[in-house]
């Protein structure tokens, strides 16, 4: 009989982020196979689980994958982990799933840490509709697909980013957004967390050592998908904007705020126009 493929969330940064399942699993499995066999090793050591370990990375992922869904074929349990978080997310696991799928293999997800789950739920950014955009491509014509993409998106944007690349990705992000709200949400559940809310030039004016590791995550944009409405806003003079929401029957704050809104520019900017 098949045994059963589990993917196990590990934690991000606190060991003591995993569930109770989660650790029995990894006990019970005949085999762990790990984004990095040293870092899972630490887990395992901290929970005195001691288990056969195979590496399972991004640049074997594709080469172990068919010796992997064998021996579950063959009747092993086999955990999937990676070093940090839910494997899948930004980190392997989707080539073996698609795999399991395929050969009729039970899989079964052992739910725990997810970093850009937790950063979402403490950003004070909508959390009804969001959209999660992983790490930026480094090839410039992907990445520029993906800013304009990024620009018209009125969902909450998730962003992943490594720490030597925070000020190249906010300033690119400046250049399309211009001052939109932006919230940086480091080092979740370790000791240095840290929240730093602001808008983009804010941050890039006060975030000047970035270390340790960084979700980006910016409020969506007020772009009116069928680009009507929004078209016609930005063809009009500020006095003819704040008239129409006026027209609307909006209070005067209330207008300010909607038209900084729409124009990407702070309230304060508004208010000393119609001072
Ligand atoms: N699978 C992981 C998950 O469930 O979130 C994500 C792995 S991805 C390779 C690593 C990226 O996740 C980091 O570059 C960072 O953007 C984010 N990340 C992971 N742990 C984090 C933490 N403790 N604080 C902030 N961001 C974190």
């Amino acid at each position: 009989m098949s045994g059963n493929l589990y993917l196990v969330a590990t934690p991000i940064g606190n060991l003591e982020d995993i569930t109770y399942r989660a650790i029995r699993i990894l006990k019970e499995v005949d085999l762990i196979a790990a984004e990095d066999t040293r870092q899972t090793l630490k887990l395992l050591n901290h929970y005195e689980i001691k288990k056969p370990l195979i590496s399972y990375h991004r640049h074997n992922e594709e080469l172990k994958v068919d010796g992997l869904i064998k021996q579950i074929k063959e009747g092993k349990n086999i955990a999937i982990v990676s070093d940090a978080g839910t494997p899948a997310i930004c980190d392997p696991g989707e080539v073996i799933v698609k795999e399991a799928i395929k050969e009729n293999i039970n899989i079964i997800p052992i739910p725990g840490a997810c970093a850009f789950v937790n950063a979402l739920i403490t950003s004070g950014l909508d959390t009804s509709e969001f959209v999660f955009y992983g790490f930026l491509s480094i090839n410039k014509k992907i990445r520029k697909e993906k800013l304009k993409e990024i620009e018209k998106e009125n969902r909450t944007i998730i962003l992943y980013e490594a720490p030597h690349k925070i000020k190249a990705t906010l300033e690119d992000l400046s250049k399309i957004l211009g001052d939109r709200k932006v919230v940086i949400a480091r080092e979740l559940t370790k000791i240095h967390e840290e929240f730093i809310r602001g808008n983009i030039n804010e941050i890039i004016e006060k975030y000047k050592d970035p270390k340790g590791e960084h979700i980006i995550l910016i409020e969506g944009s007020n772009f009116d998908s069928n680009g009507e409405e929004q078209e016609a806003l930005n063809n009009m003079t500020i006095e003819e904007h704040y008239k129409y929401y006026e027209k609307q029957g909006l209070q005067k704050n209330e207008i300010i705020k909607k038209v900084a809104k729409d124009r990407n520019v702070t309230k304060n900017e508004i208010y000393k126009l119609f001072i």
